[in-house]
């Protein structure tokens, strides 16, 4: 299986100039533990997570630049899921954004829609 066959779109994604406060109300309305960060195209420039809130609220930081992950690891269309699982085992993350060619966000794969669909596996 490749990433485009599991992934959920379309993404949710923000822009850098929103408050601290609004990423978390987005994570928290939306149910979702990984935001991505994106510019006026779309394409990726950081990840915001609920780690990255609390270490906000805990050091009393107030721009989502300067709590966001810019190095991102992220995936592709075509790459299978076991090198996303193996990535996320790596780097200690639990969710990638899926990016196209021009680097658009164009959904996210979590560790939760691993473990999914290994459950339904029969
Ligand atoms: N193990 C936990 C998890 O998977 O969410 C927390 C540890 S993880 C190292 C926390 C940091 O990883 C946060 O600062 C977050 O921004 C970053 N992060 C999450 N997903 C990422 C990704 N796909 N690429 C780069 N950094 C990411």
């Amino acid at each position: 299986k490749l990433v485009r066959d599991i992934l959920s779109r379309p993404p949710i994604v923000a822009k850098q100039n929103i408050s601290i406060e609004e990423a978390a109300r987005i994570l928290t309305e939306k149910n979702i533990n990984h935001l991505p960060i994106v510019d006026e195209e779309g394409r990726l420039i950081g990840i915001v997570t609920s780690w990255d809130i609390a270490r906000a609220v805990a050091q009393n930081i107030n721009s989502i630049c300067e709590i966001m992950t810019k190095h991102v690891i992220s995936s592709t269309l075509d790459e299978p899921i076991d090198v996303v699982a193996r990535k996320m085992s790596r780097y200690d993350i639990s969710g990638v954004p899926v990016i196209d060619k021009s680097g658009k966000v164009v959904g996210v794969v979590t560790a939760e829609d691993l473990s999914k669909l290994l459950g339904n596996r029969k």
